[in-house]
C-alpha cells in the first residue's frame, strides 16, 4: 500500500496552516481584488489562500522558503497560468531580478499573506521601509494575517495601552485598518497566540517629518520607558524645561507620556525640536567664534 507523504508543519518556518473558511474569506474580501490585480503572497504554504486568490486576480506571485512545500505547490498549481512560485526568503530575495523574465508578475500592486510570525518586524520593514527610509510608491494595499498583539499595536490610537513605537512607525508610513480577529483554533497546528487581519495602505502621513532620521531616534527614545513622562525619557536630547515649553506650544500637556501623543503630534514635536536643535547648534557655532 502506498502511503501519502504528508509534510509536517515546520516550527522554524513558523508554519501554521489556516483552515478556517471564514478567516480565508475575510482575508480575500479585505484585499478588494479586481481582475487587474497582481498579488504578492508571502509564504503560500500548502496553498489554502492561494487557491482563493488565483481566480480573482490577474497574477499571483508566491514566495515560499520551504523547498518541500514548493514541490507540493508546483504539483497543485503548476498548470495554472496566472501563478508563479519563487522559492526563497522573502527578506533577501531580489524580486526585480528574479522576475526579469516574467513581466506579468512584475511590480505586484497588492500583498496578501498569512505571514510567518517569527519575522513579522522584518517583513513589515521590507514592505513599508522605515521612517527614515520609507517605501511608499509600492503597493495599493497590504493585507496581513498576523499575531493579534502586533495587529493591535499597529492599529492602536493614542492614549490606548497598545499604542507604542510600532504604532507611530507604521502609522507614519501607512493607513492602518484592523479587519478582524482570528482565533488560534482557526489554524493547524494552533499557534500559541491569537491572530488578526489588518490592511495597510502605504502612504506617508502629512505633514511629514522634516528630519525623518531624527524623528526615528526621538520615537525610539520617547517610548524607551513607557511609564516615564516624555520629558524624562528625552532628557538626554533636550532639557526637561525646554521640552515642556515645546510641548505647551504644541498644545500638548507637558506631563504627557509617549503614548499620549498622536502620530501627528509626534511629527510636530520632531519638527519643532529640529528647529530648536538647529538654532542650538548655531548658538554653539557663535560661541566658538567669540572664543
Ligand atoms: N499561507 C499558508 C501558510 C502560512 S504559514 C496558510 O495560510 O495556510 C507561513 C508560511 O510562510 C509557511 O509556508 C512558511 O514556510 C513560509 N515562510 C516562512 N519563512 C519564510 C520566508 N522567510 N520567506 C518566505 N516564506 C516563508
Amino acid at each position: 500500500m502506498m502511503t501519502e507523504i504528508t509534510i509536517q508543519p515546520r516550527k522554524r518556518f513558523a508554519q501554521h496552516w489556516l483552515l478556517s473558511e471564514k478567516a480565508l474569506k475575510k482575508i480575500v474580501q479585505a484585499a478588494e481584488l479586481s481582475q487587474s490585480d497582481r498579488i504578492l503572497e508571502i509564504g503560500p504554504g500548502k496553498g489554502a489562500l492561494t487557491d482563493r486568490l488565483l481566480p480573482l486576480a490577474a497574477a499571483v506571485l508566491g514566495v515560499e522558503i520551504d523547498r518541500d512545500l514548493c514541490q507540493k505547490l508546483v504539483k497543485k498549481f503548476g498548470r495554472v497560468e496566472n501563478f508563479l512560485l519563487l522559492q526563497g526568503d522573502i527578506l533577501s530575495l531580489d524580486l526585480e531580478t528574479s522576475l526579469a523574465q516574467f513581466p506579468a508578475f512584475q511590480n505586484p500592486n497588492k500583498v496578501v499573506a498569512n505571514i510567518p510570525y517569527n519575522i513579522t518586524g522584518p517583513i513589515l520593514e521590507r514592505l513599508l521601509g522605515t521612517i527614515s527610509q520609507p517605501l511608499t510608491d509600492t503597493y495599493d494595499s497590504i493585507v496581513l494575517l498576523l499575531q493579534k498583539e502586533v495587529a493591535d499595536r499597529i492599529c492602536a490610537r493614542q492614549n490606548s495601552k497598545a499604542f507604542s513605537s510600532l504604532s507611530v512607525k507604521i502609522q507614519y508610513l501607512a493607513k492602518c485598518e484592523f479587519i478582524c480577529d482570528v482565533p488560534a483554533k482557526a489554524f493547524y497546528p494552533p499557534p500559541k497566540v491569537d491572530s488578526a487581519v489588518i490592511r495597510l495602505r502605504p502612504q506617508l502621513i502629512e505633514p511629514r517629518a522634516n528630519n525623518p532620521k531624527q524623528m526615528e531616534m526621538l520615537v525610539k527614545l520617547g517610548f524607551a520607558s513607557k511609564r516615564k513622562m516624555l520629558r524624562n525619557n528625552l532628557k538626554a536630547v533636550v532639557e526637561r524645561d525646554r521640552l515642556s515649553e515645546l510641548l505647551e506650544k504644541l498644545r500638548v500637556n507637558p506631563q504627557s507620556r509617549a503614548e499620549d501623543l498622536s502620530v501627528q503630534e509626534w511629527v510636530a514635536l520632531a519638527n519643532s525640536l529640529e528647529q530648536f536643535l538647529y538654532s542650538g547648534n548655531k548658538v554653539q557655532e557663535k560661541a566658538t567664534e567669540v572664543d
